[in-house]
């Protein structure tokens, strides 16, 4: 059964946020940043359909895809949910400054998981995270969390973490909690955008948060946090869900505004493209798809032997340094697994009676 994941960048790089770490903007600005067209949504909608997968999900992402508006989407859905080819996931991702109560209604009605970008309290998302013309959005993000909240949108919070955010893990997972946000994601910043984070500086984070975590699991709180949810879920027997820590790039399809498709989030670059909706079945496997995902099956020899590689699998290739097999964070990796991995076995063990 063909299953096909599509993640969708509506508004191309256009965004009314300047985050300092934002890795994407220097890779948008060799494109043109206009939002897609309806010629190109009706392209991309066929092309599904020739497709025929079994299961489809459709993420939207940018840039700041809510730019492309409310209507664009109504019109996607509405002629998506028409051709009724097969059960939808929806999800977006959005840095929720056009968060309304019109838009929270209509992600809850078509059933959208939303990742909302929050580095943590006021001082620490405010450091990177500012809007175009250098204000604040924390107070804005905030609103967008109760806005969502009062609809009943599922939704979770997507930290990014650069040297500095490590060092506020404890203020950021206590700010969290106050808030009542019980689905975590974090992420390390890239270091092409403008910060950058040290391999010392993310060990340290990651024992602390896992710390954070287990103290809450041991008191009969879980907290879900993406990668300690992988780990578990490995250890449990499952297979991540997470792409970036399943030691193999995954097959899912970025779309660009004007119906470019490149592998990844992180290779939305001219020598990784892999065609266009707008060419003779985009979906199939081609070449360029099956190189990507091919060179990140390359093992390092450290990984080989490695005591931990069922757990760490490499970790993602955009983290790996040029021959695409060494982990630029290995040893914060190692280091957190020794930490780790015994609690991590307990918890897994509890979850699993
Ligand atoms: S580079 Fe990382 S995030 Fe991108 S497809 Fe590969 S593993 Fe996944
Ligand atoms: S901890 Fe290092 S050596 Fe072990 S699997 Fe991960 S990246 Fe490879």
């Amino acid at each position: 059964m063909k299953s096909l994941t599509l993640l969708i960048k509506p508004a191309a790089g256009l965004c009314n946020m300047r985050c300092a770490y934002c890795f994407y903007r220097a890779a948008s600005e060799e494109r043109d940043n206009r939002v897609m067209t309806e010629e190109t949504v009706d392209r991309l909608l066929e092309q599904i359909a020739a497709y025929k997968p079994a299961s489809l999900a459709v993420h939207f992402q940018g840039g700041e895809p809510t730019l492309a508006g409310l209507p664009f989407f109504r019109t996607f859905v509405g002629k998506l949910r028409a051709a009724a080819m097969c059960p939808v996931q929806f999800a977006l991702q959005t840095n929720g400054l056009l968060i309304d109560d019109a838009f929270a209604a209509f992600l809850r009605e078509h059933g959208f998981l939303v990742g909302l970008s929050l580095d943590g309290d006021r001082k620490t998302n405010d450091r990177c995270r500012r809007d175009k013309t250098g204000e604040s959005t924390f107070s804005r993000v905030l609103t967008a969390a109760e806005t969502l909240k009062k609809h009943g949108v599922a939704f979770n919070i997507l930290s990014v973490i650069d040297d500095e955010n490590a060092k506020e893990i404890d203020a950021t997972y206590a700010f969290f909690k106050a808030q009542g946000f019980g689905c975590l994601q974090f992420i390390p910043c890239l270091d092409d955008g403008g910060a950058s984070l040290s391999a010392d500086a993310y060990e340290a984070f990651l024992k602390r948060c896992f710390d954070l975590w287990y103290a809450d699991f041991e008191s009969g709180r879980y907290v879900s946090i993406r990668h300690i949810d992988n780990y578990i879920g490995i250890l449990l027997g499952e297979p991540p869900e997470s792409c970036a820590m399943r030691g193999v790039c995954g097959s899912y399809f970025v779309v660009e505004a004007n119906g470019d498709l490149y592998p990844c989030d992180f290779y939305c670059k001219a020598a990784y493209k892999l065609g266009s909706v707008f060419d003779a079945r985009p979906f199939e496997p081609n070449e360029p798809q099956r190189s990507f995902i091919e060179a990140s099956r390359a093992i390092h020899a450290h990984c080989g032997s490695c005591k931990y590689y069922a757990l760490c699998r490499g970790g993602c290739r955009r983290d790996r340094t040029d021959d695409w097999t060494k982990n630029k964070y290995c040893t914060a990796y190692y280091n957190f697994f020794e930490y780790a991995a015994n609690r991590m076995v307990r918890a897994a063990k509890t979850l699993r009676g």
